[in-house]
C-alpha cells in the first residue's frame, strides 16, 4: 500500500476555514474587534523576519489582526523584558510571539518566561511546559502541538507504540517528547551524546526528526511501515531525514515542505483564537 501523506498544508488550509468562521463569530459580537497576536522580531535575521512575515499573513487570511514589534539587534535583555510586560498589560493583546533565535546578547529564556501565560500561544515558557507536560491546560509548543494535531488529524495510533525523537530542543524535541508520552506512547529521547543512533532509530514505530541538519537520518536505520515525521527544512526542500527511499516502504511520511511547517503556524493561530474568544466571547 502506499505511504499516507501527512499533508500539513492542506489541513492547515481547511482549519484556516474553520477558524475564519470563528474569528467571524467574535468580530460579529464584539463590534469588529478581532484576536490579536502581538509578533516581536529582533534583529534582522532573513529567515526570522520570513517566519514572522508568515505569521501574520496567516492571522491576516483568517480575519485576524496582529501587531508587529520590531526591535534592532542591539537590543538589550531588559528593553525586550519592559516590551514584553507592555504586551501583557496590554488588554487588546491576546498572544505574544517571540520569533527565535533572538540576538546572543539576549536571555532568551527569560524573555521567553516572562510572557504572560494566558497569551503563551506559542508555547514557550517554563510554566507552560510544566502544565502541558502534567496534563494541565497550557497552549501547546507550536511546532510540537501541530505534529500531534497533524497525526490526530490522519488516526494514527499513538498508544503503545514506541516513538523515537531525535533533538531535545526546549521548543521541539523536549515538548514533543512530553506530548507523545501523554498520548500514552513509549518515548525514547535522542540527542548529540546518544550512543548508536542508528540501533534506537530502528526501533522506532514513529521517528521524530528534530536534529537541524540534511538528511542526517538515514533512510537505512528507518523500519518498514514506521511513521516518519520531519521537522528538519534546509535548502533544496530537504529535511533532517533522507526520506525518498522510504515513500514505498514506511507507513506515512511528512513531505518536506509542506508537512511540520504549516501545522506550526497554523498551531499557533488556533492558539491565539482560543485566546482571543477567552477574553472576547
Ligand atoms: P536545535 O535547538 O539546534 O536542536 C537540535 C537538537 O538536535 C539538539 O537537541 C541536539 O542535541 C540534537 N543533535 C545535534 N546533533 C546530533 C547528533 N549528531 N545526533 C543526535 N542528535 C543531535 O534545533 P531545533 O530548534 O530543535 O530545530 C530542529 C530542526 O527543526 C531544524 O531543522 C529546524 O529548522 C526545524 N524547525 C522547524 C520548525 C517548523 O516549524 N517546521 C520549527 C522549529 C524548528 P543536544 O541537545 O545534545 O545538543
Amino acid at each position: 500500500m502506499p505511504a499516507l501523506i501527512l499533508d500539513g498544508k492542506a489541513l492547515a488550509q481547511q482549519y484556516e476555514q474553520e477558524l475564519s468562521a470563528r474569528v467571524a463569530a467574535l468580530k460579529e459580537k464584539n463590534g469588529g474587534q478581532t484576536p490579536i497576536l502581538a509578533t516581536i522580531l529582533v534583529g534582522d535575521d532573513p529567515a526570522s523576519a520570513t517566519y514572522v512575515r508568515m505569521k501574520g499573513n496567516a492571522c491576516r487570511r483568517v480575519g485576524m489582526d496582529s501587531l508587529q514589534v520590531e526591535m534592532p539587534a542591539g537590543t538589550t535583555t531588559g528593553e525586550l523584558l519592559a516590551r514584553i510586560a507592555e504586551l501583557n498589560h496590554n488588554p487588546n493583546v491576546h498572544g505574544i510571539l517571540l520569533q527565535h533565535p533572538v540576538p546572543a546578547q539576549i536571555d532568551e529564556r527569560a524573555c521567553f518566561d516572562a510572557i504572560d501565560l494566558g497569551k503563551d500561544v506559542d508555547g514557550v515558557t517554563c510554566l507552560g511546559f510544566g502544565r502541558m507536560s502534567m496534563g494541565e491546560p497550557a497552549y501547546g509548543c507550536a511546532t510540537p502541538k501541530g505534529i500531534m494535531r497533524l497525526l490526530q488529524a490522519h488516526d494514527i495510533r499513538l498508544e503503545g507504540r514506541h516513538a523515537v525523537v531525535v533533538g531535545r530542543s526546549p521548543i521541539l524535541g523536549k515538548p514533543m517528547a512530553m506530548m507523545l508520552l501523554n498520548a500514552n506512547a513509549t518515548v525514547t529521547i535522542c540527542h548529540s551524546r546518544t550512543q548508536n543512533l542508528p540501533l534506537l532509530v530502528q526501533q522506532a514505530d514513529i521517528i521524530v526528526a528534530a536534529v537541524g541538519r540534511p538528511e542526517f537520518i538515514r533512510a537505512e536505520w528507518i523500519k518498514d511501515g514506521a511513521v516518519v515525521v520531519d521537522a528538519g527544512y534546509h535548502p533544496g526542500g530537504i529535511g533532517d531525514i533522507e526520506l525518498a527511499p522510504l515513500i514505498e516502504r514506511v507507513a506515512a511520511y511528512t513531505p518536506v515542505p509542506g508537512g511540520v511547517g504549516p501545522m506550526t503556524i497554523n498551531t499557533l493561530i488556533y492558539q491565539s483564537v482560543e485566546a482571543g474568544e477567552k477574553k472576547l466571547a
